[in-house]
């Protein structure tokens, strides 16, 4: 087990200390100029007596800005006098990466959330996901990573979460996100999901929610107004802040919608590496059998377009992001209305 190795990084703070203490974590970084250099992480913890802990993350992955922009306000905001428990803030996990703006690290070309639960003596991403795994996730209740589709995808505004094995943990998964209050929650069975963040904290006994809230490279107005609503929202869920969660919707819409990516159908891929010209926005109905786009050849004047359908009906949750695709990239998912006695078979 690597959990018997220390961590590399230096954290001064101290989880059990009443008030607000903003930091930075100390991960070393030996380069060229400076072989006892260091990356400094951000960090704020806030704590008032007894009650449940809730950690807020953004920037696991560089490009994705709602999530960084939603926790730094909050951590600039937030009274610890006003909260029960104790709220830890990370709103650039990745700075290296978010600072380069960037889904990979420049550091060791990783995908953090590909690392978990991480390696100490590992690679740089690997250092920083075993120090989230065995230092700051054994104080955690209630996790929430605050992601976009970064410059891969279009997301329609949504948490999301695993469809967990132990029950109660499903149910109280599916009330944090109800609380978040984003137009969807989506209940989903991933790609490569055993070395991502969520699995780690899943692994722990712990509530995780994720969040889709925009991409493709540019600020989700709505995204950061949801994202920040949501921080808030699931405070006052968890007891932490007083209050009730405020989840109307724009459309009218008392709540989030419940929904699920379970279908492997509901994933469309692009078959040639080509220009691709998407027919829907995330957010739209769609259903089986309709032109979902078209793969342009624009360099070959007499080559026809390949077309691609839909496998399956529902709302697109992830739409295109670039316009130049390459063969095998995921161009569009679907997600269907939940259902209970689908989700368990
Ligand atoms: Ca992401």
């Amino acid at each position: 087990m690597t959990e018997t190795v220390k961590s590399r990084i230096r954290c001064d703070i101290d989880f059990d200390k009443d008030g607000r203490q903003a930091s930075y974590l100390r991960a070393p970084l030996s380069r060229n100029t400076s072989g006892w250099g260091t990356i400094e992480i951000p960090i704020i913890s806030f704590k008032n007596g007894k009650g449940p802990t809730v950690l807020f993350t953004g920037g696991v992955h560089g490009d994705e800005y709602e999530g960084p922009i939603a926790i730094s306000k909050l951590a600039r905001t937030l009274d610890a006098k006003k909260i029960q428990g104790r709220v830890i803030l990370m709103p650039a996990v990745n700075i290296p990466a978010v600072l380069n703006d960037t889904r990979l690290s420049p550091i060791d070309n990783r995908d953090i959330n590909r690392c978990f639960p991480g390696n100490p003596r590992g690679t740089f991403s690997e250092m920083l996901a075993h120090f989230m795994d065995t230092v700051i996730l054994p104080h955690v209740d209630v996790s929430v990573d605050l992601h976009t589709a970064g410059h891969s995808m279009e997301s329609a505004l949504s948490t999301n979460m695993h469809y967990v094995d132990d029950v109660k943990i499903r149910e109280k998964t599916m009330q944090v996100a109800a609380a978040f209050g984003a137009p969807y929650n989506v209940v989903f069975w991933g790609v490569d999901e055993g070395a991502t963040f969520t699995s780690s904290v899943e692994r722990r006994g712990i509530v995780s929610v994720g969040t889709e809230l925009g991409g493709w490279g540019r600020v989700n107005v709505e995204g950061v107004r949801i994202g920040e609503r949501g921080l808030t929202n699931v405070l006052k869920q968890c007891g932490v802040m007083e209050g009730k969660p405020v989840t109307a919707q724009r459309d009218g819409a008392p709540a989030t919608r419940h929904m699920m990516a379970k279908d492997q159908r509901g994933y469309v891929f692009a078959k040639q590496t080509a220009t691709y010209e998407p027919c829907h926005l995330a957010g739209e109905v769609v259903k089986a059998g309709d032109l979902a786009g078209r793969l342009h050849f624009v360099e070959d004047v007499d080559r026809d377009p390949i077309e691609l359908f839909y496998g399956a009906s529902g709302v697109l949750w992830m739409a295109a992001g670039p316009g130049r695709v390459q063969r095998g990239d995921c161009v569009g998912v679907v997600m269907q209305d939940y259902d209970a006695k689908l989700a368990a078979t």
